[in-house]
């Protein structure tokens, strides 16, 4: 059995925090409560969750819990435009240079979360250019009608054609591979997550070829891929170590289920991941935005 099966029946928002939940850790050492150490040992690069909402918290809330964890967090917004319904989505300058002041000061990294190709929009590449990094992923995806559906919706099997579960996984692997090509994205989140209509057979359409195919976009672009409490699989993330992709741990949390790593630090530990392979944000100039060519 796969352990993104049940993970894909939930919504986004859900699944990793339930996955959280189930993977309570005991707190042996009450500063690295979201770190306990797995069999595999400690691990040798500093513990940053850069995958954290703030939708349901305040930052002041959320850096009490970092500080109790010994756990850094990359904070990330959803960004792009109106159409995205997300309780908060920051759709231009202004909301997202305020967004940045928030988090002025707080020692955080300071992420979007991007939504739908057309995200880069409201935005200037000096405003884009404040962040520490980007991060997207690919579950929001073309319906019939060419409308953004995002997968983990209800009504999404409705909208989108899966009938031929090859032929759309297909798709949906170009789907992966067009984001990572033409989006600016530094990390790459939920990655391999599967639609409830596949998710029970997580390895039947991720073959290696598919995994590959994911795996050197991401390499030939720079973009480090999260791993996340339920997925990648072992065998995704072995073949994209070989390939030489950056990783980053990302819990998907919203207060107060981000920073509990248990799951992803086992799992880097079953990799063998030292300090080299983890992604740490890039300096002005070497960020995915800086290398962007645009979107025209
Ligand atoms: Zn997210």
């Amino acid at each position: 059995m796969n352990p993104a099966n049940q993970a894909a029946v939930l919504s986004r928002r859900q699944f990793l925090a339930a996955a959280t939940a189930a993977a309570a850790v005991s707190a042996s050492s009450p500063r690295l409560i979201g770190a306990e150490p797995s069999a595999a040992g400690k691990p040798d690069f500093p513990l940053v969750d850069f995958h954290v909402h703030l939708d349901n918290s305040t930052i002041d809330q959320v850096m009490e819990l970092a500080r109790s964890q010994g756990v850094k967090y990359g904070i990330v917004e959803h960004a792009g435009t109106e159409e995205n319904k997300y309780p908060v989505v920051l759709s231009n300058d202004e909301e997202m240079n305020g967004y940045l002041k928030m988090l002025d000061g707080k020692p955080v990294y300071r992420g979007v979360q991007a939504e739908w190709t057309d995200w880069t929009s409201g935005f200037s590449r000096k405003t884009l250019g404040r962040l520490d990094f980007i991060l997207m992923d690919a579950m929001t995806y073309p319906g019939k009608d060419g409308q953004r559906v995002k997968l983990w919706d209800p009504d999404a099997a409705a909208r989108v054609d899966m009938s031929d579960k090859q032929k759309f996984m297909d798709r949906f692997v170009d789907w992966h591979v067009e984001l990572l090509e033409q989006q600016p994205i530094d990390v790459f989140a939920n990655v391999s997550w599967l639609p409830a209509p596949l998710a029970d057979e997580y390895d039947t359409y991720w073959t290696p070829p598919r995994i590959q195919r994911v795996v050197r976009a991401a390499a030939e672009k720079q973009v480090a891929i999260e791993i996340g409490l339920k997925i990648p699989s072992l065998a995704f993330l072995k073949i994209a170590k070989e390939a030489g992709v950056k990783f980053t741990l990302g819990t998907n949390g919203r207060y107060p289920n981000m920073g509990k790593l248990a799951p992803c630090i086992e799992m880097a530990g079953r990799l063998g991941l030292k300090s080299d392979d983890m992604f740490v944000p890039k300096t002005e100039g070497q960020r995915a935005v800086d290398r962007w060519k645009g979107n025209a």
